[in-house]
C-alpha cells in the first residue's frame, strides 16, 4: 500500500460529458500536463484503480455502469466528480433523461466544478483524492479489521459477482508470482463461479459491510473437504482473515476424517497460513510450465 500512496491508478468514465471534459483528463495523461510523472496510471481496470474519475451526468442508460464500476474497485477507494454536469447535472439537470450528478448513484468524495474542467483543477481533485485514500487507509488499518471484527457468513447467490472481483484482485499477486495470467482462478466465469455455488460451500468475510474475503468448500463424499480459492482483498492481509476463513469452512464439514488444500508451489504466504493450521504437503502436480500445484493435508479432529 505504501507504494500505492505514490502511484495512484485512476480509472476514468465518460457517463454522458459531452466530451469538454473528457479532452481535459486526457490533456493530464499527454506531454503538456503529464501526470504520469507523478505516477498516476490511467487504467481501464476498475478492479486496479484507486480513484474514480468520472465525467457527465446521471442517467437511466449509465446508473448501472456507474455503479457497477464503483462497486468492482477495492477499498480504500475515492471518487472525483469533474465538471459541473457530473457535479451537480450542470445545463442538463432539469433535461427529462438526466437524474442528476453522480453523488445521485454513489458517494462522491471530491467535487471539481467547472465547464469545462481545466486540467490544473483535475489534478488538485487527483491531489485532494490522494490525502482521502491515505486517510482511509489509515482507518482501516487502525479499525474492526484490525481488532480482528470480520463476520463470517455463507455467501447467497446474490453476493456472487462482488465476490468474483474479490477473487480476480485476490489472485492478481498470485498471477505476479508466476508471470502467468491463465491461473483458473483468474479465468472463472460468473457462470462457472454459479455452478461452483450449486455444489459447494461459499463463505464469506464482511468488513464494514463490504466483502473482504472469501473461500468456498465441498465434501467430496470421500470422507475429504476439499477448500479451495482462499481469496483476501491485498489491503486485508497480515491481519489473519484468511486463517480465519479456513477454519470456519473447516467447521462446515464436521463429518469428514480429513481436509485437503491446494496452492502453487512459489505462494509463500499461502503455505506459510496452511501450515499454520496444521496443513502437511503430501503431493505436487504441474499444473503448467510454470505452476505446481502443491497438495497439502490435515486430519479432521
Ligand atoms: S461540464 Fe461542460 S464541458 Fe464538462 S461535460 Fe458538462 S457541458 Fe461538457
Amino acid at each position: 500500500m505504501s507504494g500505492l500512496q505514490k502511484s495512484p491508478w485512476v480509472i476514468h468514465y465518460d457517463a454522458s460529458s459531452c466530451n469538454g471534459c473528457d479532452i481535459e483528463v486526457l490533456a493530464c495523461l499527454t506531454p503538456g500536463f503529464d501526470v504520469e510523472r507523478f505516477g498516476i496510471v490511467n487504467t481501464g481496470n476498475p478492479k486496479h484503480a484507486d480513484i474514480f474519475l468520472i465525467t457527465g451526468s446521471v442517467n437511466e442508460q449509465n446508473r448501472a455502469v456507474v455503479r457497477n464500476i464503483y462497486d468492482q474497485m477495492p477499498e480504500p477507494k475515492a471518487v472525483v466528480a469533474l465538471g459541473i454536469c457530473a457535479t451537480s447535472g450542470g445545463i442538463f439537470r432539469e433535461c427529462y433523461n438526466v437524474s442528476g450528478g453522480i453523488d445521485t448513484v454513489i458517494p462522491v468524495d471530491v467535487y471539481v466544478p467547472g465547464c469545462a474542467v481545466r486540467p490544473e483543477a483535475i489534478i488538485d481533485g487527483v491531489v485532494q483524492a490522494l490525502g482521502i485514500l491515505e486517510a482511509r487507509r489509515a482507518a482501516m488499518e487502525a479499525s474492526d479489521f484490525a481488532a480482528g471484527v470480520m463476520t463470517i457468513e455463507r455467501a447467497t447467490a446474490a453476493d456472487l459477482p462482488e465476490l468474483l472481483a474479490l477473487q480476480k484482485v485476490a489472485y492478481q499477486s498470485e498471477a505476479e508470482i508466476y508471470g502467468d495470467a491463465s491461473l483458473p482462478a483468474l479465468r472463472q466465469s460468473l457462470a462457472q463461479m454459479t455452478e461452483d455455488f450449486g455444489r459447494m460451500i461459499f463463505l464469506k468475510g464482511v468488513v464494514n459491510g463490504k466483502i473482504a474475503a472469501s473461500v468456498r468448500g465441498f465434501d467430496d463424499g470421500q470422507g475429504t473437504a476439499n477448500i479451495l480459492r482462499l481469496s483476501v482483498l491485498p489491503y486485508f492481509r497480515g491481519h489473519g482473515l484468511g486463517r480465519r476463513l479456513v477454519t470456519a469452512i473447516e467447521a462446515e464439514f464436521s463429518k469428514v476424517k480429513r481436509f485437503e488444500i491446494f496452492t502453487g508451489h512459489r505462494s509463500a504466504a499461502n503455505i506459510h497460513i496452511y501450515e499454520k493450521l496444521g496443513y502437511k504437503r503430501f503431493k505436487a502436480e504441474p499444473f503448467n510450465a510454470n505452476v505446481e500445484w502443491v497438495y497439502m493435508e490435515k486430519k479432521s479432529s
